[in-house]
């Protein structure tokens, strides 16, 4: 059964083919990195994430690329507003620079507490200032650029095909414009390629002038370009990537190379509070230090948002991470039974009893992600076979057979503690590193330790006999 998704470009389900046999090439919108990531953002780097486990777990090869937004990024996500970057040191008197080092070792840190399988590469657009010139260049060259004082925009009344993606066409655009006529531009809707401003902090010196910065949608489409080349297979983003960023980067790489940018596009819904959206401008977003302090591990998180569909909106509730949290206790308990009676305690006496359960239940399982990455009934037989081992109904190897199953769905859903032996030798090794930073006075590692291991769930007890540790 093929992988069919829905592809934003098509608004159809199709099914997926890459263009080289074998290995996906994807690129994923990463974060903008003024402010630790919110877990509504985390909501698009775990489908991501999933993704690419669905992809791998079919065989395939992957060649993943997240971009950071350190410069570009303005606060209203077109030509206008403040850069978010500059805004931000501005109000910590830090420089940018420091901003975005800061938050994106944050990024990291939360990415490996999420358990998100690392990308290829993480470029930072500012380190890719030449590959997007040399487009802008091209774009010019070709007519669909013009550069205006400083600034460059993209003419979107040369590429027909604007709006494709989202559906707004150039001259509705015009009707209910409400963007500020800039006079340099050729149609109200052209965007920047390049903008100039001697106060901007992050500036380069170009041939459109000395004192200039990328747009954000341009950023995209160079980092891409870079690092998978000119075509790629699946370009993701939240929902609200669609427009403008999303099709103005079509527009860009598409003029520019001449070739189809992205075969498939994919956008995931919003994560919600109160029925709108988490966003770090309503005040209204938690980040995994604030999920953490409601006693939830980041396991725990990864669950409550992957665990439903992508193009569903998601509400986030302290409900919905508590019923997230005892569900994935169920499929941690599922897998401890099925130890158990792998090594015969509670085995059924034919040692193959349930083992046509076991296929069904793979068979299920698979089915439902190569509909569109449908996580939520992909869970159920993993449910069910919870169910069948609490029966008695599994002989021994039938529990085998279940419990290698189990580690398989596992490499997609990224969740599960399947692996307790190797798990628990990873926390003594902490523990006694932690014992090691504290004899050297190295209170500052201690203190790291006890707190990545209290994010984990892992609660720490000084007794006389040494430190002893348990899941919280
Ligand atoms: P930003 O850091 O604003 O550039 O956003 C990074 C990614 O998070 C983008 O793909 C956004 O679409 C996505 N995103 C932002 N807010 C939410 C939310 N509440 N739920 C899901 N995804 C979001
Ligand atoms: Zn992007």
């Amino acid at each position: 059964m093929p992988f069919v998704v829905y592809n934003s470009l098509s608004k159809s389900k199709e099914p997926f083919r890459s263009l080289e046999p074998g290995v996906v090439r994807m690129y994923n919108c990463g974060p903008t990195v003024y402010n630790r990531p919110h877990v509504g953002n985390y909501r698009a780097f775990l489908f991501a994430d999933t993704l690419r486990r669905w992809l791998e777990y079919s065989g395939y090869r992957v060649e993943q690329v997240m971009n950071i937004t350190d410069v570009g990024h303005l606060t209203d996500d077109a030509d206008d507003g403040e850069d978010k970057l500059e805004k931000q040191a501005r109000k910590e008197k830090l420089d940018p620079w420091q901003i975005s080092r800061k938050v994106a070792e944050q990024f990291f840190a939360d990415l490996r507490a999420l358990g998100v399988r690392p990308a290829k590469v993480y470029p930072k657009a500012s380190e890719h200032i030449a590959e997007m010139v040399e487009i802008i260049e091209g774009l010019i060259a070709k007519g669909h650029a013009y550069a205006v004082g400083g600034d460059v925009y993209f003419d979107v009344k040369s590429f027909p095909r604007y709006g494709k993606l989202s559906g707004n066409r150039v001259e509705d655009l015009e009707a209910g414009s409400r963007i500020a006529v800039r006079e340099e531009k050729r149609n109200p809707e052209d965007f920047a390629l390049w903008k100039s401003d001697p106060a901007h902090i992050m500036k380069w010196a170009t041939r459109f002038g000395p004192d200039g910065f990328p747009g954000w949608h341009i950023e995209c489409s160079a980092m891409a370009r870079k690092h998978l080349g000119d075509r790629l297979d699946i370009h993701t983003g939240g929902e609200d990537n669609i427009f403008p960023h999303h099709e103005c980067e079509i527009a860009q790489s598409e003029s520019f190379t001449g070739q189809p940018f992205a075969t498939f596009w994919m956008h995931s819904k919003f994560l919600q509070v109160d029925g709108g959206k988490m966003s770090k401008s309503l005040g209204n977003t938690y980040t995994l230090d604030d999920v953490s302090a409601r006693g939830y591990t980041p396991r725990q998180l990864r669950f409550a948002l992957i665990r439903g569909h992508y193009r569903a909106p998601l509400n986030f509730t302290w409900d919905a991470m508590k019923d997230a949290a005892s569900s994935l206790e169920n499929l941690d308990d599922l897998v401890v039974r099925l130890r158990r009676i792998s090594n015969g305690e509670g085995a059924a006496s034919d040692p193959n009893a349930g083992a046509e359960a076991v296929a069904a239940a793979r068979a299920e399982f698979e089915q439902h992600l190569n509909d569109d990455l449908n996580v939520a009934p992909a869970l159920a037989p993993l449910f069910g076979l919870r169910t069948k081992a609490l029966e008695g109904a599994f002989g021994s190897v039938a529990a085998k057979h279940a419990l290698e199953f189990v580690g398989r769905a596992n490499e997609v859903l990224g969740v599960i503690a399947v692996e307790e032996q190797s798990l628990d030798a990873r926390i003594d090794a902490l523990i006694q590193e932690r014992q090691a930073a504290r004899k050297s006075k190295d209170f500052r590692r201690a203190d790291e330790i006890r707190k990545q291991l209290d994010a984990e769930g892992i609660v720490l007890e000084d007794t006389p006999k040494g430190v002893v540790w348990k899941r919280r």
